[in-house]
């Protein structure tokens, strides 16, 4: 009770203090457009994927023959040990409507790449909700691959021979395109207007290299996710997106007072990516990406995410290097 007398005797005199008569003596400066963080200009851009030695990367490793099925991985394979785990890890995107996106309503982390890799868990456990999803940026995907973070990426990752020196890809599961992303009405439209003018794409990207690359000369702001860029594009700091059509459609999708311009001016294949050293594991992927080609999975899952995109909707043909 005392306690409360000297609260309340404290707000009372607080409550009672002078009221400075003259206002307080600093000037207010304009605020600058906030930034996301890590965003900043590209000086140096990354080398193309072009500048690895060439080689076959969409090329990958034939499925065993039988293909294991759910629930009976064959002793001593990455298969098995992921079983005796209990649970495949997964990684993914949260940032990209479409492909991979976390459900502001459900929370549940949603998308075609999401669908994908939920595939790889039936085919190891029977059971699709067998799998844990860590969530990587463009630029964490081959370093948590390399640490053994994850068991594999399924996250709008494009095969190339830069890549392929360090991480093991699937076959083809998806293939798109790169194209820029511009407020309707910028005067922005396509790759060869953008000379001198603000590019955003995330680090870590084939984007980035590609946009960087282009004979316009972009000047390219790099940050860590494509929302990021359309946040950045939505308060004039950046004057357009480039990046696969696929996620430029999700970010499309999400303002309608954007639009994507001008043509493909790269091939995009997307490859479910996994360490090196676990060829078993390789070719498990391939027999699933088989059987999701010739039993309509792929093209329901295609529908669901993808339907929109004025694509053709046949899944890749697989390429082996046996
Ligand atoms: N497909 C491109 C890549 O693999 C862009 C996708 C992304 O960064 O999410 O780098």
């Amino acid at each position: 009770m005392r306690r409360l007398l000297v609260l309340l005797l404290l707000v009372f005199t607080a409550a009672c203090a002078p009221v400075p008569t003259s206002a307080p003596d600093f000037t207010v400066g304009s605020a600058g457009a906030p930034k996301p963080a890590d965003a900043g200009e590209v000086t140096a851009p990354p080398s193309s994927a072009a500048a690895a030695p060439a080689c076959d990367a969409t090329a990958s490793l034939r499925p065993e023959s039988p293909q294991p099925q759910p629930g009976a991985m064959p002793s001593g394979t990455t298969m098995a040990t992921i079983a005796a785990r209990g649970r495949l890890i997964a990684g993914v995107d949260q940032n990209t409507y479409l492909m991979g996106f976390r459900n502001p309503e459900s929370g549940a982390i949603e998308g075609f790449d999401v669908d994908m890799a939920r595939e790889v868990a039936k085919a190891i456990f029977g059971d699709p909700n067998r799998i844990q999803f860590k969530v990587l940026t463009s630029d964490e995907r081959i370093p948590a691959l390399e640490k053994g973070d994850v068991d594999i990426v399924v996250r709008t990752m494009t095969i190339n021979c830069e890549r392929a020196q360090k991480v093991a890809f699937s076959t083809v599961y998806y293939q798109a395109g790169q194209r820029v992303l511009a407020s309707r009405g910028s005067g922005v439209t396509g790759p060869d207007s953008l000379g001198g003018r603000k590019v955003c794409a995330t680090k870590g990207s084939s984007s980035l290299a590609n946009v960087a690359n282009l004979a316009a000369k972009p000047v390219v702001v790099s940050v860590a996710n494509w929302t990021d860029c359309l946040v950045m594009l939505q308060q004039g700091q950046v004057d357009a997106v480039s990046t696969d059509d696929t996620i430029l459609a999700g970010l499309a999708a999400q303002d309608p007072y954007t639009e994507m311009v001008g043509p493909q001016f790269t091939q995009e294949p997307y490859g479910m990516a996994m360490p090196k050293a676990n060829e078993d594991f390789v070719r498990f992927v391939n027999g699933v990406l088989e059987r999701l080609r010739t039993d309509g999975t792929w093209t329901a899952i295609h529908q669901r995410w993808l339907g929109g995109l004025d694509r053709d909707a046949t899944p890749p043909v697989a390429k082996y290097r046996d």
